[in-house]
């Protein structure tokens, strides 16, 4: 142990890894980040960074260099169903916007707050292996640009390498509530498509879109359809995008409008759970815990993740707790907060009508603010949809419309 240059090595410098690099480094301890990326870089992401990830970039003092790049706020989110739009407020007073800073800027942010903590930082490095002892991780395998082929040491190897994770390969963690690709979506930006604060979603299942704000007063929009039909729609991505659209009269006359400015990229993504520890090692982000990006949950659950499991790391390394110990009191609060919404997510995924009691419950909730800023916020990661849909509250909305309806009569 005493050899280690450091204490932690961590595999990737993105959401995950360069939150969780700056806090370990902030808590005291010796940190290697490494990235075979150099940065700024792009990445496949639509990156919307709902109200909780929000908090998180304020309370690591890096929310006004993400505003200072000129992504604008996002403080209305309307889900437009064909009959109805629910429309309302994703956050809470305390945090009441979303931001989509591309993931050139926000991910350099990230990189460079993890270095000024304290970390060292290699980019253009590609870790190739682990090294591992007695079946314990100790260490990674692996070179610069051009270079030759190094290993360094540490403690805990944490794998914040994504969702083809070479730790999570290496390691072979138990997977769980797997759920195979459900759709696929395709992406590009758009010039002269003003969205004033609103991120609008259409759902006319099984095809839906989605738009939103980021830099460069640019406007991102998003198209999909079920993974059942990602082998047909690829022969014309493009003309299968633009017809999602077309099917909003009114949002197809605005993008008349516009210009676009780059190229169109999407995929489809598995959905699973990853024990995010053992021997050595821990997983944070995609890498431990991935699911489709339709509801844009990605950025602040690594955020979480890196919080999460920095305090148990820390507790380890300081002999506060055992690292079983320490690191099970992070998977099982990881899993707690976010199955709830792993199951909505993989609902809405599906692209298939909503159940007739979910379809009665989104009518009612239309016209009834309280209601729709829930259903906003439970889009936003900010309300459980175990709360959200509870008996209790679904009984509240139904009561409402009813009583509603009756002032009508
Ligand atoms: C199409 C799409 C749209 C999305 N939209 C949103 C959205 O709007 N909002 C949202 O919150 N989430 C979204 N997501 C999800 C979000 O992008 C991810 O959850 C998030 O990027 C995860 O961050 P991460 O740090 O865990 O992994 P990643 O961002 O994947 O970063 C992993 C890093 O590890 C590095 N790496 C990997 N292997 C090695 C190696 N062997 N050696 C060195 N470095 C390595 C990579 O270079 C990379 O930089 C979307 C995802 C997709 C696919």
């Amino acid at each position: 142990m005493g050899e280690n240059r450091y204490d932690v090595i961590v595999v990737g410098a993105r959401c995950a890894g360069s939150p969780v690099a700056m806090l370990l480094a902030t808590a005291g301890h010796r940190v290697l980040l490494v990235d075979r990326a150099t940065f700024p870089s792009d990445t496949m992401s639509t990156h919307l960074v709902h109200p909780p990830g929000v908090t998180a970039l304020r309370r690591w003092g890096l929310l006004d260099r993400v505003v200072a790049t000129g992504c604008p706020p996002i403080d209305t989110y309307a889900f437009d169903f064909g009959p109805f739009t629910l429309t309302g407020s994703p956050g809470t007073a305390d945090s009441p916007v979303a931001h989509s800073p591309r993931r050139t800027v926000l991910d350099k942010i990230l990189l460079d707050a993890a270095a000024d903590a304290g970390a060292e930082v290699r980019e253009g490095f590609t870790v190739a292996g682990l090294l591992v002892d007695d079946g314990r991780v100790t260490g990674i395998r692996g070179r610069a640009k051009g270079g030759a082929t190094v290993t360094e040491r540490a403690r805990a190897v944490i794998g914040a390498d994504g969702r083809h994770s070479l730790v999570a390969r290496t390691v072979r963690p138990d997977q769980y509530h797997e759920k195979p690709k459900l759709q696929c979506s395709y992406y590009t930006y758009w010039s002269g498509l003003p969205m004033h604060g609103r991120y609008e979603v259409y759902l006319r299942l099984p095809r839906a879109f989605a738009a939103w704000p980021t830099n460069d007063d640019l406007t991102l929009v998003i198209g999909g359809w079920p993974y059942s039909e990602f082998d047909t729609n690829k022969r014309d991505i493009e003309g299968n995008y633009l017809a999602n659209i077309e099917l909003v009269p009114d949002f197809a006359e605005r993008i008349r409008g516009a210009t676009r400015a780059e190229r169109l990229v999407g995929t489809a993504v598995p959905n699973f759970f990853r024990k995010p520890y053992g021997p050595g090692w821990a997983l944070v982000g995609d890498a431990g815990y991935h699911k489709d990006f339709v509801t844009a949950q990605g950025i602040h659950d690594a955020f979480r993740d890196a919080e999460l499991c920095a305090a148990a790391l820390d507790q380890a390394l300081t002999g506060a707790r055992s690292f079983d110990e320490a690191m099970a009191g992070y998977q099982s609060t990881r899993d707690e907060q976010v199955l709830p919404i792993y199951e909505f997510t993989t609902q809405l995924a599906t692209l298939e009508p909503p159940p007739p009691d979910l379809q009665r419950l989104l009518a009612a909730a239309h016209g009834n603010q309280d209601a729709m800023d829930g259903f906003a916020r439970v889009n936003a990661g900010v309300t459980s949809p175990a709360e959200y849909f509870s008996d209790d509250n679904v009984a509240r909305i139904l009561a409402v419309a009813e009583s509603t309806q009756a002032s009508y009569q």
